[in-house]
């Protein structure tokens, strides 16, 4: 009979637990989303000797899933090296220089250049760089979870269709809207931040653009562009009350925390359009007037983690990437931290099964090494917003005391 989890969310390990992932025996580890943190846990957990793994993702296969520019630094590109993916294979223009310019009517004013501590990909890039290493068998799509329970003291996993899979370890990489981070810690709930990060793909394949610009306008805006396969990558962050966020793409934030191409109203195009005519140099307002697919993300805010890993029954659940913490785009830290944790993960569970290493110290040690890291960048997002005027006043995040 399966026990549902929210009566008992936080209960107390066993003190002379059942070891699931004890020595010599194969644990059952189910990674929820197939994005860039589910992949970059289930192979590394492959590479080690797990084999076990499944990742359940709610995406169908056939849909869609565009993903724009994402800066990595020097410890995730490291993580990707050590699982043998050749960085030309997801990095198309390895530049390291960011160049910073303060425009103002719409002409440069000042340029300073910085050097990026890593390289940048695209979502698109890395994803099919990790899928196509997924062994058969491995990747699940088209399956949603809903709920996590126990049957029989173990973790059992609750899916949209009706079915039902039993795991030791779950490990929670489903994004900004995590399902386990709803169950697990109920309390932190995401609040919009007052602006949104206007998105889009322009097909300028003849653009001499080769490095990271960053555009400040003044306050209450940022832009950014760069190369990527086909064309320019940009992201436009403007302001936007939730009335007007509704109105453009359809839903309040807290429910549209994707707005896709048929999401993006003519409204909201004329709005990013008219900004850009008025605040960018003419040829990154053109480069926008030609955009024709568009996205947008609104930027969210959350109360920092206070930890990392529950246990569930005999066994456990962990919250990594933006399901344990999303952070604000600019940070460029999301799927840093995901695949950094994800990494620090493997080793965690790798030193328990072969050397015999305690579990629960072993999860502990990793929440202690990954929790500040996501905390400082839960922090920075509202700093890097309120310096740029973007969004309403941010409200300090509340910190609370951390346990496992
Ligand atoms: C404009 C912009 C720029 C950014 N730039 C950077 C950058 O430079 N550097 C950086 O590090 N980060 C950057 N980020 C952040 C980065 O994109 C995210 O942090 C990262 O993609 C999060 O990956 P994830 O796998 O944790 O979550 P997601 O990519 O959101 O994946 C979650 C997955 O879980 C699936 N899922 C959700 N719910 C369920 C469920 N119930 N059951 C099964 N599956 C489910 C989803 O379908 C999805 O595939 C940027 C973000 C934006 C918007």
């Amino acid at each position: 009979m399966a026990r549902h989890l929210l009566t008992h969310p936080t209960s107390a390990p066993r003190s002379t637990p059942i070891d699931p992932l004890a020595q010599g025996t194969q644990p059952r580890i189910a990674v929820i989303g197939g994005s860039l943190t589910g992949c970059t846990t289930a192979l590394p957990l492959l590479d080690a000797g797990f084999h076990k793994v499944a990742i359940y993702e709610a995406a169908p296969d056939a849909a869609p899933r565009e993903g724009g520019l994402i800066g990595l630094e020097h410890p995730a590109l490291d993580v990707l090296d050590r699982l043998g993916i050749d960085q030309r294979e997801f990095v198309a223009y390895d530049s390291e220089t960011v160049w910073q310019v303060t425009v103002r009517a719409r002409q440069h004013i000042h340029t300073t250049r910085q050097a990026y501590p890593g390289r940048n990909t695209t979502w698109t890039l890395l994803h099919h760089a990790l899928t196509s290493r997924l062994p058969d068998g491995v990747l699940h799509t088209g399956r949603r979870l809903t709920d996590l329970g126990t049957r029989h003291g173990q973790p059992l996993l609750a899916f949209h269709d009706g079915s039902r899979e039993v795991a030791d370890l779950v490990v929670f990489a489903d994004g900004r809207a995590s399902t386990g981070r709803r169950l697990l810690d109920p309390s932190r709930r995401l609040r919009y931040a007052g602006y949104v990060a206007h998105r889009g793909h322009a097909p300028t394949p003849e653009a001499a653009l080769r490095d990271f610009l960053r555009l400040e306008p003044g306050l209450g805006c940022q832009y950014n562009v760069a190369p990527v396969p086909g064309g320019l990558d940009w992201t436009f962050y403007l302001t936007c009350t939730p009335v007007d966020y509704t109105r453009h793409f359809g839903a309040p934030p807290e429910r549209r925390l994707f707005a896709l191409p048929q999401h993006v109203s003519a409204a909201a195009r004329a709005h990013v359009d008219a900004h850009a005519t008025r605040l960018l140099p003419a040829p990154h307002a053109a480069t926008v007037h030609a955009t024709a697919v568009r996205m947008a993300v609104p930027v969210m805010d959350i109360d920092p983690p206070t930890r990392m890993a529950w246990p569930v029954g005999s066994g456990w659940a962990v919250l990594l990437g933006d399901a344990l913490a999303p952070v604000r785009p600019h940070t460029a830290r999301g799927a840093n931290n995901g695949i950094e944790q994800a990494a620090g993960l493997t080793a965690a569970l790798t030193q328990h099964r072969r050397f015999g290493a305690d579990l629960q110290a072993a999860l502990r040690g990793w929440q202690h090494r990954h929790l500040p890291t996501a905390v400082a960048a839960v922090h920075q997002g509202p700093a890097i917003g309120a310096r740029l005027g973007l969004g309403a006043p941010a409200r300090s995040p509340q910190p609370r005391s951390s346990s496992t």
